[in-house]
């Protein structure tokens, strides 16, 4: 029979009621280590105080206005996306799917996928009618993977070329999860447009299409809308996570957690290695390639109280917020190793 909220997703035996920070409280009462975030999402964590302090006061002034109007926290939202990226421009919508290429012409016609992190195969791919080449500068669904260190490089070398625009989608990678503001500012090679979305709301909708001039050329008055996008709502938590986010120090943070988790991850697969073949990602979107499967480990480890997803490639995928401390790693680690000890005999 089918129920009230259609069946589109294989939903855990969690119904979540409330969140502080790391932690998840389900509705009956358990406490879940959230190394989630939301799939990418809370970056800063459950209910955070600033972010929630900046929803509640824009709550009392202004939720919606459509994009009729000048919406000043939108154009600082804007600004700001502008000076810490390559951007000279960005569009505001809901979602990272949103945030792809609508508007921007002829790309939407078709894409054809080749492997990732092969340059070769996508230089073999190039005809005279590709406009684009749309990638993830860290892999987040389709394994955590890092690229080999000249990819993003030779991606640009190939696009200019060629005369094509570098698109990123940095929709799960970006917003500091792998402890830069954006993940290919580790590798120094700018985009021509970028796609974020996930962690730029900590939790309220909000996407961004960010380009260079010469990209958004096309982009004036009447060629694309959006009813919510850049809400006054929407971009006050944008402000808000780039308040946090933007601290001095803030990303050292995340980089030294990031560090101590990984050292920590690879002590586990070297303790277990008919369980886990090694330690993959950036920052802190970390993965391990598991030999038992990974999604079994995904329910173990939720049934002793900790949440973490899996990947594509039986990758077991550890989102912590990004303000996660050195205690909670523990805590985290220490349940993985518990499983990792209670696993039937391979
Ligand atoms: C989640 C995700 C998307 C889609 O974002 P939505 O907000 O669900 O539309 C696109 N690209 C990447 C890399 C993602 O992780």
């Amino acid at each position: 029979m089918i129920t009230p909220v259609m069946p589109t997703y294989g939903r855990w035996d969690v119904a979540v009621d409330h969140g502080a920070g790391c932690y998840l409280w389900a509705a009956d009462g358990r406490k879940f280590l959230d190394f989630t975030s939301g799939i990418a999402v809370t970056s800063l964590g459950h209910c955070h105080p600033h972010v929630i302090e900046a929803l509640t006061e824009q709550a009392n002034k202004l939720w919606h206005s459509s994009n009729l109007f000048r919406i000043p926290g939108q154009e600082r939202l804007a600004e700001r996306l502008v000076q810490n990226s390559f951007a000279d421009t960005v569009f505001f919508n809901n979602s990272g799917a949103e945030a792809y290429l609508k508007g921007f012409g002829p790309a939407m016609d078709g894409f054809d996928h080749v492997a990732w992190d092969n340059l070769n195969e996508m230089r073999a791919a190039v005809t005279e009618h590709t406009a684009a080449i749309i990638v993830e500068p860290v892999q987040g669904e389709g394994g955590v993977r890092a690229p080999s260190p000249n990819y993003l490089k030779g991606l640009r070398d190939v696009c200019d070329e060629f005369g094509l625009l570098l698109i990123y989608d940095e929709v799960q990678c970006g917003m500091g999860r792998t402890g830069k503001l954006f993940a290919h500012e580790w590798a120094g090679v700018a985009p021509d447009i970028m796609a974020v979305a996930k962690a730029l709301g900590n939790g309220i909708p909000i996407g961004a299409c960010l380009a260079t001039e010469k990209a958004a050329v096309g982009m004036v008055a009447g060629s694309h809308g959006s009813t919510f996008g850049g809400n006054p709502l929407s971009v006050a938590a944008g402000n808000a996570v780039l308040d946090v986010m933007l601290e001095p120090g803030f990303f050292d943070n995340v980089n030294a957690n990031a560090k101590y988790l990984w050292g920590a991850l690879e002590t586990l697969v070297g303790k277990y290695p008919k369980l886990f073949e090694r330690v993959q990602g950036s920052g802190l979107l970390l993965g391990i390639r598991c030999v038992v499967t990974a999604g079994d480990v995904v329910a173990k480890a939720r049934e002793k109280g900790l949440l973490v997803l899996a990947a594509g490639d039986n990758v077991l995928r550890i989102l912590p917020p990004l303000v996660v401390t050195k205690r909670e790693i523990d805590e985290a680690v220490a349940i993985l190793d518990q499983v990792a000890g209670e696993w039937p005999a391979q």
